[in-house]
């Protein structure tokens, strides 16, 4: 059965994040780095700039840049956003760098829609909750999906139909092929071959007497889309979040604990489903002027019980409501980090906490059976938050 592939890439990732933080920056090029310069918006790379290059070339060639310092935790915080969505559609995601990954979604037809509905369904997700561009491509194997989003950019979705990828592949010029780089193209173009489809009329001999037998082999076989490698799930995730974005407004503290509260069962039941344990709870909150920040609170012992970790980010959100009650709020979202496997942990539970992870297990399984309004925790009834959960009249 032909595989779906997705490789879903963000645009101009640093400079995305720069942008999307300070609105002066919008429209402009900017250049995240100053000594070397790591990344460039799409402002800058029009004018030519590749990354990385060192800053007085990067100035030369575009004297009017806005260079800014790179802020690694608010990346790291964004791609950990995207790869919780990237989980969202499917377990089996391989990450290739901060902010890349392929994601099989084979077979998910029925559950989730086809391919090209699920990558769509990824990209604005990704632009609404996290406020960045995602471009993704959709093919039957890794490479060719990699082609393919690198062919949509900037924010783009391409969608190459099973059967079609030849046509889709030869007319390209031979950089597209993954690992060519100026040497290889150089060897090649001296021979007068520049698009894919002459790569692929050559005879694998042909190929290695230019190339050598690794080089020849390699290309021999992408230019006939050739490549079997599955996506690989072998790490770990880091984290397991969610969150709910809502239109400016003022909210009240209930309010604010409620739909808190909502998102929390929501990872929790996830953390539970994938048998694991969080130790940090981490709190994110955006201001309505759209800025963002994190509170976050380590616990003494890994959990997965509901309760414990709505204690916890209860905790942090009314020590942040005074800065809330003046900013606004137009998101909320929770993540639990530091994860574990539950099994090693379950026994040193103490008794309170086993007595709620058997309210948890009974929400979870009624959520299962008859869907997620059929539980109502007892505090979103203003109740208890240690409440047996309550069918509702
Ligand atoms: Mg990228």
């Amino acid at each position: 059965m032909a595989r779906t592939i997705l490789h879903a890439d963000l645009d101009s990732f640093y400079a995305s994040v720069e942008q999307r933080d300070d609105p002066r920056l919008r429209g402009r090029p900017v250049l995240v780095g100053g000594g070397v310069v790591l990344a460039a918006s799409c402002e800058a790379k029009a004018r030519g700039i590749r990354t990385p290059i060192s800053g007085r070339e990067a100035r030369r060639l575009c004297p009017d840049a806005v260079i800014v310092r790179p802020r690694m935790e608010a990346y790291a915080e964004a791609s950990a956003r995207v790869f919780e969505i990237f989980h969202d559609v499917s377990p089996e995601v391989e990450g290739v760098s901060i902010d890349e990954a392929f994601i099989d979604v084979t077979g998910l037809g029925r559950l989730v829609g086809d391919g090209p509905s699920i990558a769509a369904a990824l990209r604005s997700r990704v632009h609404r909750d996290v406020g960045l561009a995602l471009s993704v491509g959709v093919a039957t194997t890794k490479f060719l999906a990699k082609v393919a989003s690198a062919v949509s950019k900037p924010d783009g979705l391409l969608v190459v139909e099973p059967g079609q990828e030849l046509q889709f592949l030869h007319p390209l010029p031979i950089q597209r092929l993954w690992g060519v780089g100026p040497v290889t193209a150089g060897k090649l173009n001296d021979r007068g071959l520049r698009l894919v489809a002459d790569v692929a009329a050559l005879e694998l001999d042909q190929l290695i007497a230019i190339l050598g037998p690794g080089w020849g082999r390699h290309l021999h076989a992408l230019a006939h889309n050739h490549d079997a490698r599955p996506v690989v799930t072998g790490r770990r995730r880091r984290s397991i979040g969610a969150q709910r974005a809502f239109p400016r407004g003022r909210l009240g503290l209930d309010e604010a604990e409620a739909i808190l509260l909502d998102v929390i069962e929501r990872v929790m039941a996830r953390l539970r489903r994938a048998h694991r344990l969080g130790r940090t709870v981490v709190l994110r909150l955006r201001f309505a002027d759209f800025t963002e920040v994190t509170r976050s609170h380590t616990l003494a012992e890994s959990t997965n019980t509901t309760a414990t970790v709505v204690i916890t980010a209860r905790t942090l959100l009314r020590a942040a409501w005074p800065e809330i009650s003046e900013r606004g709020l137009s998101k909320v979202g929770i993540a639990l980090q530091g994860l574990s496997d539950d099994a090693a942990v379950q026994l040193v539970l103490p008794f309170g906490d086993k007595d709620l992870a058997g309210v948890d297990a009974a929400v979870d399984a009624i959520h299962d059976r008859f869907g997620k309004s059929s539980v109502v925790r007892a505090s979103l009834l203003g109740r208890s938050i240690l409440g047996v959960p309550m069918l509702p009249d």
